[in-house]
Protein backbone atom coordinates (compact mmCIF):
# COMPACT_ATOMS: atom_id res chain seq x y z
CA UNK A 1 0.00 0.00 0.00
CA UNK A 2 1.37 3.19 -1.14
CA UNK A 3 1.80 5.95 1.57
CA UNK A 4 2.44 9.76 1.22
CA UNK A 5 5.62 10.96 3.02
CA UNK A 6 3.41 13.35 5.33
CA UNK A 7 1.46 9.95 6.52
CA UNK A 8 4.60 8.57 7.99
CA UNK A 9 5.62 9.21 11.72
CA UNK A 10 8.72 8.61 13.96
CA UNK A 11 5.86 6.47 15.97
CA UNK A 12 6.03 3.98 12.78
CA UNK A 13 9.33 2.52 13.38
CA UNK A 14 9.77 -0.65 12.13
CA UNK A 15 6.92 -0.96 9.99
CA UNK A 16 7.26 -1.78 6.20
CA UNK A 17 6.01 1.25 3.74
CA UNK A 18 5.86 1.98 0.17
CA UNK A 19 6.62 5.93 -1.27
CA UNK A 20 6.34 6.98 -4.55
CA UNK A 21 7.74 10.40 -5.83
CA UNK A 22 10.21 11.77 -7.47
CA UNK A 23 14.55 11.74 -6.40
CA UNK A 24 14.54 15.37 -5.27
CA UNK A 25 18.61 15.16 -4.25
CA UNK A 26 21.34 12.69 -4.12
CA UNK A 27 24.22 12.82 -1.24
CA UNK A 28 26.62 10.51 -1.71
CA UNK A 29 29.34 9.94 0.60
CA UNK A 30 30.84 6.83 -0.31
CA UNK A 31 30.11 4.58 2.56
CA UNK A 32 26.18 6.55 2.91
CA UNK A 33 23.65 7.39 0.91
CA UNK A 34 21.26 10.00 1.69
CA UNK A 35 18.36 10.34 -1.08
CA UNK A 36 15.35 12.52 -0.53
CA UNK A 37 12.59 11.41 -2.19
CA UNK A 38 9.93 14.11 -2.94
CA UNK A 39 6.27 13.92 -3.45
CA UNK A 40 3.41 15.93 -3.62
CA UNK A 41 3.20 16.08 0.56
CA UNK A 42 6.64 16.72 1.03
CA UNK A 43 10.18 14.95 1.93
CA UNK A 44 11.28 11.95 3.18
CA UNK A 45 14.97 11.04 3.81
CA UNK A 46 15.92 7.38 2.36
CA UNK A 47 18.83 6.69 4.15
CA UNK A 48 21.35 3.42 2.53
CA UNK A 49 24.33 2.56 4.83
CA UNK A 50 26.39 0.87 2.83
CA UNK A 51 26.79 -2.53 4.90
CA UNK A 52 23.20 -2.28 5.67
CA UNK A 53 21.15 -2.56 2.44
CA UNK A 54 21.68 -4.59 -0.31
CA UNK A 55 24.62 -3.98 -2.85
CA UNK A 56 21.94 -3.85 -5.85
CA UNK A 57 19.66 -1.00 -3.83
CA UNK A 58 22.69 0.77 -2.55
CA UNK A 59 24.01 0.68 -6.45
CA UNK A 60 20.88 2.08 -7.66
CA UNK A 61 20.34 4.40 -5.43
CA UNK A 62 24.21 5.74 -6.19
CA UNK A 63 22.86 5.74 -10.02
CA UNK A 64 19.63 7.75 -10.04
CA UNK A 65 19.46 10.78 -11.76
CA UNK A 66 17.98 14.19 -9.94
CA UNK A 67 13.38 14.06 -10.59
CA UNK A 68 13.78 10.41 -11.97
CA UNK A 69 10.67 9.10 -10.66
CA UNK A 70 11.23 6.02 -8.15
CA UNK A 71 8.95 3.40 -5.63
CA UNK A 72 10.73 2.90 -2.62
CA UNK A 73 9.72 0.27 -0.49
CA UNK A 74 11.37 -0.11 3.34
CA UNK A 75 11.06 0.43 7.25
CA UNK A 76 10.86 3.29 9.11
CA UNK A 77 13.64 4.23 11.81
CA UNK A 78 12.52 7.14 14.23
CA UNK A 79 15.90 9.27 13.71
CA UNK A 80 15.78 12.51 15.55
CA UNK A 81 18.29 13.99 12.91
CA UNK A 82 16.42 13.26 9.97
CA UNK A 83 13.96 16.01 8.97
CA UNK A 84 10.33 14.88 10.49
CA UNK A 85 11.96 12.58 13.03
CA UNK A 86 11.86 9.13 10.61
CA UNK A 87 14.01 7.92 7.91
CA UNK A 88 13.32 5.20 5.29
CA UNK A 89 16.27 2.01 5.18
CA UNK A 90 15.37 0.33 1.76
CA UNK A 91 15.24 -3.05 0.85
CA UNK A 92 13.70 -1.89 -3.03
CA UNK A 93 14.17 1.29 -4.87
CA UNK A 94 12.38 0.79 -8.81
CA UNK A 95 12.90 3.44 -11.30
CA UNK A 96 9.68 4.09 -12.91
CA UNK A 97 11.52 6.36 -15.13
CA UNK A 98 14.40 7.96 -15.63
CA UNK A 99 14.68 11.82 -16.32
CA UNK A 100 17.13 13.54 -18.32
CA UNK A 101 20.06 15.84 -17.49
CA UNK A 102 20.80 18.39 -16.72
CA UNK A 103 17.14 19.66 -16.01
CA UNK A 104 15.68 22.99 -17.43
CA UNK A 105 14.96 23.93 -14.00
CA UNK A 106 15.73 23.72 -10.30
CA UNK A 107 13.58 22.25 -8.15
CA UNK A 108 15.14 22.77 -4.93
CA UNK A 109 15.31 26.43 -3.73
CA UNK A 110 19.04 26.94 -4.59
CA UNK A 111 19.03 28.85 -7.69
CA UNK A 112 16.28 31.28 -8.22
CA UNK A 113 15.18 31.28 -12.21
CA UNK A 114 13.62 34.26 -13.42
CA UNK A 115 9.83 33.93 -14.13
CA UNK A 116 9.71 33.85 -17.59
CA UNK A 117 12.20 30.83 -17.52
CA UNK A 118 9.71 29.25 -14.78
CA UNK A 119 6.85 29.64 -16.91
CA UNK A 120 8.75 27.97 -20.08
CA UNK A 121 9.25 25.03 -17.99
CA UNK A 122 5.98 25.46 -15.81
CA UNK A 123 5.44 21.30 -15.37
CA UNK A 124 8.94 21.77 -13.57
CA UNK A 125 8.57 24.98 -11.83
CA UNK A 126 4.98 23.73 -10.51
CA UNK A 127 6.96 20.64 -8.83
CA UNK A 128 8.30 23.27 -6.56
CA UNK A 129 6.87 22.77 -2.94
CA UNK A 130 6.14 26.85 -2.62
CA UNK A 131 4.64 27.08 -6.32
CA UNK A 132 2.47 23.73 -5.48
CA UNK A 133 1.18 25.32 -1.99
CA UNK A 134 -0.27 28.18 -4.48
CA UNK A 135 -2.55 25.99 -6.11
CA UNK A 136 -3.22 23.91 -3.60
CA UNK A 137 -4.70 27.15 -1.49
CA UNK A 138 -6.46 28.03 -4.84
CA UNK A 139 -8.09 24.79 -4.94
CA UNK A 140 -9.41 25.50 -1.27
CA UNK A 141 -10.02 28.91 -2.01
CA UNK A 142 -12.73 27.83 -5.21
CA UNK A 143 -14.19 25.18 -2.57
CA UNK A 144 -14.45 28.01 -0.22
CA UNK A 145 -16.36 29.91 -2.90
CA UNK A 146 -19.10 27.19 -3.96
CA UNK A 147 -19.65 26.08 -0.10
CA UNK A 148 -20.46 29.60 0.77
CA UNK A 149 -22.30 30.81 -1.91
CA UNK A 150 -24.12 27.23 -2.20
CA UNK A 151 -25.09 27.71 1.32
CA UNK A 152 -26.24 30.87 1.37
CA UNK A 153 -28.50 30.09 -1.70
CA UNK A 154 -26.80 30.46 -4.90
CA UNK A 155 -26.96 28.13 -8.18
CA UNK A 156 -24.10 27.55 -10.23
CA UNK A 157 -24.06 28.01 -13.50
CA UNK A 158 -22.22 28.36 -16.90
CA UNK A 159 -23.09 31.42 -19.49
CA UNK A 160 -21.15 31.05 -22.76
CA UNK A 161 -18.00 32.06 -23.91
CA UNK A 162 -18.00 32.47 -27.54
CA UNK A 163 -20.85 35.08 -27.45
CA UNK A 164 -22.02 37.77 -30.82
CA UNK A 165 -22.10 40.97 -28.66
CA UNK A 166 -19.22 42.55 -26.65
CA UNK A 167 -20.30 42.99 -22.95
CA UNK A 168 -19.61 46.59 -22.55
CA UNK A 169 -19.07 47.74 -25.82
CA UNK A 170 -15.42 48.03 -25.34
CA UNK A 171 -12.46 47.23 -27.51
CA UNK A 172 -10.68 44.52 -25.44
CA UNK A 173 -12.11 41.87 -26.71
CA UNK A 174 -10.68 38.36 -28.96
CA UNK A 175 -12.75 38.30 -32.28
CA UNK A 176 -12.74 34.80 -33.42
CA UNK A 177 -14.45 32.82 -36.86
CA UNK A 178 -17.62 31.18 -35.92
CA UNK A 179 -18.16 29.47 -39.12
CA UNK A 180 -19.63 31.76 -41.15
CA UNK A 181 -20.14 34.59 -38.47
CA UNK A 182 -17.69 36.54 -36.73
CA UNK A 183 -18.43 35.80 -32.54
CA UNK A 184 -15.44 37.16 -29.86
CA UNK A 185 -13.97 35.36 -26.84
CA UNK A 186 -16.55 36.83 -24.00
CA UNK A 187 -14.99 39.24 -22.48
CA UNK A 188 -17.35 38.69 -18.87
CA UNK A 189 -20.66 36.75 -18.12
CA UNK A 190 -22.73 40.01 -17.22
CA UNK A 191 -25.06 40.01 -19.86
CA UNK A 192 -26.03 36.67 -19.29
CA UNK A 193 -26.06 36.59 -15.61
CA UNK A 194 -28.78 39.33 -15.72
CA UNK A 195 -30.92 37.54 -18.14
CA UNK A 196 -30.45 34.67 -15.43
CA UNK A 197 -32.55 37.07 -13.35
CA UNK A 198 -35.07 37.70 -16.05
CA UNK A 199 -34.74 33.82 -16.06
CA UNK A 200 -36.23 33.57 -12.46
CA UNK A 201 -33.09 31.82 -10.58
CA UNK A 202 -32.64 34.95 -8.40
CA UNK A 203 -29.44 33.54 -7.28
CA UNK A 204 -26.87 32.24 -9.55
CA UNK A 205 -22.99 32.25 -9.11
CA UNK A 206 -20.78 31.61 -11.96
CA UNK A 207 -16.95 30.57 -11.91
CA UNK A 208 -15.59 30.55 -15.66
CA UNK A 209 -13.09 32.18 -17.77
CA UNK A 210 -13.05 35.46 -18.72
CA UNK A 211 -11.17 36.90 -21.95
CA UNK A 212 -9.80 40.41 -22.44
CA UNK A 213 -7.43 41.89 -25.23
CA UNK A 214 -5.13 43.87 -23.07
CA UNK A 215 -2.75 45.35 -24.99
CA UNK A 216 -0.22 46.10 -21.98
CA UNK A 217 1.99 43.85 -19.86
CA UNK A 218 1.34 44.64 -16.36
CA UNK A 219 1.88 42.41 -13.16
CA UNK A 220 -2.03 42.50 -12.13
CA UNK A 221 -3.92 42.08 -15.83
CA UNK A 222 -3.78 38.94 -17.42
CA UNK A 223 -5.49 37.89 -21.23
CA UNK A 224 -7.26 35.12 -20.25
CA UNK A 225 -8.40 35.10 -16.41
CA UNK A 226 -10.98 33.65 -14.08
CA UNK A 227 -13.86 35.45 -12.61
CA UNK A 228 -15.86 34.63 -9.72
CA UNK A 229 -19.42 36.21 -10.31
CA UNK A 230 -22.86 36.52 -8.79
CA UNK A 231 -25.91 38.26 -9.69
CA UNK A 232 -28.54 37.91 -6.95
CA UNK A 233 -32.46 39.56 -7.63
CA UNK A 234 -34.68 41.32 -4.82
CA UNK A 235 -31.44 43.23 -3.58
CA UNK A 236 -29.60 46.16 -4.43
CA UNK A 237 -25.82 47.12 -4.15
CA UNK A 238 -25.65 46.75 -0.60
CA UNK A 239 -26.90 43.28 -0.65
CA UNK A 240 -24.47 41.69 -2.52
CA UNK A 241 -21.43 43.87 -1.08
CA UNK A 242 -22.58 42.15 2.19
CA UNK A 243 -22.35 39.08 0.25
CA UNK A 244 -19.32 39.45 -0.61
CA UNK A 245 -17.54 40.38 2.10
CA UNK A 246 -19.28 37.71 4.39
CA UNK A 247 -16.94 35.46 1.22
CA UNK A 248 -13.71 37.21 2.04
CA UNK A 249 -13.80 36.75 5.44
CA UNK A 250 -14.85 32.96 4.99
CA UNK A 251 -12.51 32.34 2.58
CA UNK A 252 -9.09 33.62 5.24
CA UNK A 253 -11.10 31.57 7.99
CA UNK A 254 -10.73 28.13 6.23
CA UNK A 255 -7.28 28.99 4.18
CA UNK A 256 -6.08 29.97 8.33
CA UNK A 257 -8.27 26.38 9.21
CA UNK A 258 -7.08 23.76 5.99
CA UNK A 259 -4.35 25.26 4.66
CA UNK A 260 -1.20 26.41 7.55
CA UNK A 261 0.87 23.64 6.36
CA UNK A 262 0.72 25.66 2.99
CA UNK A 263 0.84 29.10 4.55
CA UNK A 264 3.93 28.10 6.50
CA UNK A 265 5.43 26.86 3.28
CA UNK A 266 5.10 30.52 1.45
CA UNK A 267 5.95 32.06 5.21
CA UNK A 268 2.14 34.06 5.48
CA UNK A 269 0.22 34.94 7.97
CA UNK A 270 -3.24 35.44 7.31
CA UNK A 271 -5.54 37.97 8.94
CA UNK A 272 -9.10 37.78 9.37
CA UNK A 273 -10.93 40.67 7.99
CA UNK A 274 -12.95 42.57 10.51
CA UNK A 275 -16.98 42.78 9.25
CA UNK A 276 -18.00 45.35 8.16
CA UNK A 277 -15.32 46.37 5.76
CA UNK A 278 -14.17 49.88 5.59
CA UNK A 279 -15.91 51.79 2.87
CA UNK A 280 -14.69 54.88 1.48
CA UNK A 281 -16.34 56.78 -1.27
CA UNK A 282 -15.26 57.64 -4.83
CA UNK A 283 -15.00 61.71 -3.31
CA UNK A 284 -12.99 60.47 -0.59
CA UNK A 285 -10.86 58.43 -2.60
CA UNK A 286 -10.21 61.42 -4.93
CA UNK A 287 -9.13 63.85 -1.69
CA UNK A 288 -6.49 60.92 -0.18
CA UNK A 289 -5.17 60.37 -3.43
CA UNK A 290 -4.73 64.14 -3.90
CA UNK A 291 -3.28 64.93 -0.40
CA UNK A 292 -0.61 62.23 -1.80
CA UNK A 293 -0.32 64.62 -5.06
CA UNK A 294 -2.24 62.73 -7.03
CA UNK A 295 -4.87 64.61 -8.65
CA UNK A 296 -7.58 62.85 -10.53
CA UNK A 297 -10.42 64.98 -12.51
CA UNK A 298 -13.97 64.29 -10.89
CA UNK A 299 -15.74 61.48 -12.95
CA UNK A 300 -12.16 59.85 -14.14
CA UNK A 301 -11.44 56.53 -12.90
CA UNK A 302 -8.58 56.34 -10.54
CA UNK A 303 -5.27 55.83 -12.12
CA UNK A 304 -3.15 52.72 -10.70
CA UNK A 305 -0.72 56.00 -8.47
CA UNK A 306 -3.76 57.06 -7.38
CA UNK A 307 -4.82 54.01 -5.72
CA UNK A 308 -1.12 53.38 -4.83
CA UNK A 309 -1.76 56.36 -2.50
CA UNK A 310 -4.84 55.51 -0.96
CA UNK A 311 -3.72 51.97 -0.87
CA UNK A 312 -0.86 53.58 1.53
CA UNK A 313 -3.43 55.27 4.07
CA UNK A 314 -5.85 52.16 3.98
CA UNK A 315 -4.78 48.45 4.92
CA UNK A 316 -6.50 45.35 3.72
CA UNK A 317 -10.23 44.63 2.62
CA UNK A 318 -12.16 47.98 1.47
CA UNK A 319 -14.82 49.03 -0.26
CA UNK A 320 -14.86 52.29 -2.84
CA UNK A 321 -18.38 53.08 -3.34
CA UNK A 322 -20.44 55.43 -5.30
CA UNK A 323 -18.42 55.76 -8.37
CA UNK A 324 -19.68 58.22 -10.80
CA UNK A 325 -22.24 56.53 -13.18
CA UNK A 326 -20.14 57.41 -16.30
CA UNK A 327 -16.74 56.02 -15.35
CA UNK A 328 -19.29 52.91 -14.91
CA UNK A 329 -20.43 50.54 -17.52
CA UNK A 330 -24.44 51.23 -19.17
CA UNK A 331 -25.67 48.55 -16.68
CA UNK A 332 -24.83 50.52 -13.37
CA UNK A 333 -27.85 51.89 -11.72
CA UNK A 334 -27.35 55.62 -10.75
CA UNK A 335 -28.29 56.75 -7.21
CA UNK A 336 -32.16 58.23 -7.12
CA UNK A 337 -31.09 61.81 -5.72
CA UNK A 338 -28.30 62.30 -6.98
CA UNK A 339 -28.00 60.21 -10.57
CA UNK A 340 -24.12 61.32 -11.40
CA UNK A 341 -23.01 58.60 -8.81
CA UNK A 342 -24.14 55.46 -8.82
CA UNK A 343 -24.86 52.35 -6.57
CA UNK A 344 -21.54 50.62 -7.56
CA UNK A 345 -18.61 49.47 -5.89
CA UNK A 346 -14.97 48.15 -5.90
CA UNK A 347 -13.79 45.92 -3.70
CA UNK A 348 -9.79 47.07 -3.03
CA UNK A 349 -7.10 45.41 -1.43
CA UNK A 350 -4.37 47.63 -0.73
CA UNK A 351 -4.00 49.77 -4.29
CA UNK A 352 -5.51 46.28 -6.10
CA UNK A 353 -9.13 46.13 -7.46
CA UNK A 354 -10.28 42.60 -6.33
CA UNK A 355 -13.78 43.23 -7.76
CA UNK A 356 -16.34 45.20 -8.93
CA UNK A 357 -20.33 45.14 -8.10
CA UNK A 358 -23.29 47.44 -8.53
CA UNK A 359 -26.83 47.86 -8.51
CA UNK A 360 -28.06 47.20 -11.97
CA UNK A 361 -30.40 48.90 -13.90
CA UNK A 362 -33.74 46.73 -14.58
CA UNK A 363 -36.50 49.51 -16.55
CA UNK A 364 -36.09 48.58 -20.34
CA UNK A 365 -36.35 52.32 -20.74
CA UNK A 366 -33.95 53.31 -18.39
CA UNK A 367 -31.24 51.02 -20.18
CA UNK A 368 -31.87 51.55 -23.47
CA UNK A 369 -30.97 55.46 -22.65
CA UNK A 370 -27.96 54.01 -21.06
CA UNK A 371 -27.29 52.57 -23.78
CA UNK A 372 -27.69 55.26 -26.40
CA UNK A 373 -25.64 57.79 -23.93
CA UNK A 374 -22.77 55.31 -24.04
CA UNK A 375 -22.43 55.58 -28.09
CA UNK A 376 -23.57 52.00 -28.11
CA UNK A 377 -26.47 50.53 -30.09
CA UNK A 378 -29.23 48.83 -28.69
CA UNK A 379 -29.76 46.64 -31.76
CA UNK A 380 -26.54 44.57 -30.93
CA UNK A 381 -28.25 43.87 -27.42
CA UNK A 382 -31.12 42.61 -28.42
CA UNK A 383 -31.01 39.30 -27.00
CA UNK A 384 -30.16 40.61 -23.86
CA UNK A 385 -32.75 43.77 -23.57
CA UNK A 386 -35.53 41.36 -24.58
CA UNK A 387 -35.07 39.92 -20.95
CA UNK A 388 -35.92 43.33 -19.49
CA UNK A 389 -39.04 43.83 -20.82
CA UNK A 390 -41.13 40.87 -19.54
CA UNK A 391 -40.98 41.07 -15.93
CA UNK A 392 -37.12 41.94 -14.76
CA UNK A 393 -36.57 42.10 -10.99
CA UNK A 394 -34.45 44.61 -9.27
CA UNK A 395 -31.41 42.96 -9.00
CA UNK A 396 -27.32 43.58 -8.49
CA UNK A 397 -24.33 41.52 -8.68
CA UNK A 398 -20.35 41.43 -8.76
CA UNK A 399 -17.49 40.12 -10.06
CA UNK A 400 -14.40 38.86 -8.54
CA UNK A 401 -10.96 37.50 -10.06
CA UNK A 402 -9.50 34.93 -8.78
CA UNK A 403 -6.00 35.60 -10.07
CA UNK A 404 -6.37 38.84 -8.06
CA UNK A 405 -7.77 37.69 -5.16
CA UNK A 406 -5.02 34.73 -4.72
CA UNK A 407 -2.61 37.55 -5.08
CA UNK A 408 -4.06 39.68 -2.48
CA UNK A 409 -4.40 36.64 -0.06
CA UNK A 410 -0.93 35.61 -0.42
CA UNK A 411 1.30 38.86 -1.51
CA UNK A 412 1.88 37.77 -4.51
CA UNK A 413 3.83 40.43 -6.72
CA UNK A 414 2.47 38.85 -10.06
CA UNK A 415 -0.47 37.79 -11.18
CA UNK A 416 1.05 34.79 -13.54
CA UNK A 417 2.28 33.59 -9.78
CA UNK A 418 -1.68 32.50 -9.84
CA UNK A 419 -2.00 31.20 -12.57
CA UNK A 420 -0.86 27.70 -14.04
CA UNK A 421 -0.10 28.62 -17.65
CA UNK A 422 -0.66 32.17 -17.96
CA UNK A 423 -1.80 33.93 -20.92
CA UNK A 424 -0.52 37.59 -21.48
CA UNK A 425 0.43 39.66 -24.33
CA UNK A 426 3.69 37.46 -25.07
CA UNK A 427 2.64 34.57 -23.84
CA UNK A 428 1.06 31.76 -25.97
CA UNK A 429 2.72 28.79 -24.83
CA UNK A 430 2.81 26.07 -22.76
P1 LIG B 1 -8.80 46.93 -14.00
O1 LIG B 1 -9.33 48.32 -13.95
O2 LIG B 1 -7.97 46.56 -12.81
O3 LIG B 1 -8.16 46.58 -15.29
P2 LIG B 1 -11.51 46.25 -14.59
O4 LIG B 1 -12.22 47.27 -13.81
O5 LIG B 1 -11.32 46.45 -16.05
O6 LIG B 1 -10.08 45.95 -13.91
P3 LIG B 1 -13.77 44.54 -14.28
O7 LIG B 1 -14.35 44.63 -15.63
O8 LIG B 1 -14.36 45.38 -13.21
O9 LIG B 1 -12.20 44.83 -14.37
O10 LIG B 1 -13.72 43.00 -13.87
C1 LIG B 1 -14.04 42.51 -12.57
C2 LIG B 1 -12.83 41.88 -11.91
O11 LIG B 1 -12.26 40.89 -12.78
C3 LIG B 1 -11.70 42.84 -11.66
O12 LIG B 1 -11.91 43.55 -10.44
C4 LIG B 1 -10.50 41.91 -11.58
O13 LIG B 1 -10.42 41.27 -10.32
C5 LIG B 1 -10.84 40.86 -12.62
N1 LIG B 1 -10.19 41.20 -13.89
C6 LIG B 1 -10.65 42.01 -14.86
N2 LIG B 1 -9.80 42.10 -15.88
C7 LIG B 1 -8.75 41.31 -15.57
C8 LIG B 1 -7.53 40.98 -16.23
N3 LIG B 1 -7.24 41.47 -17.43
N4 LIG B 1 -6.68 40.13 -15.60
C9 LIG B 1 -6.98 39.63 -14.39
N5 LIG B 1 -8.11 39.91 -13.72
C10 LIG B 1 -8.99 40.74 -14.29
MG1 LIG C 1 -13.59 47.09 -12.32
Amino acid sequence: MRMYTSEITPEMDGKVVKLFGWVHEVRDHGGLIFLVLRDREGFAQITLPKKVVSKEVFNTARSLKRESVVAVEGKVKAEPKAPNGFEIIPDIITLLNEAEAPLPLEVTEKVPAELDTRLDYRFMDLRRPKVQAIFRIRHQVMQSVREFLSKEGFIEVNTPKIVSTATEGGTELFPISYFEKEAFLNQSPQLYKQVLMGAGFEKVFEIGPIFRAEEHNTTRHLNEAISIDIEMSFTDHEGVMGVLERLIAKICEDINQKCSKYLDLLGIKLEIPELPLPRITYEEALKMAKSKGEEIPWGEDLSLQALKAIGEEINGYYFIVDWPTDAKPFYVMPHENRPEISKSFDLMHSWLELASGAQRIHRYDVLVNRIKAKGLQPESFGFYLDAFRYGMPPHAGWGLGAERLLMSLLDLKNIREAVLFPRDRQRLVP
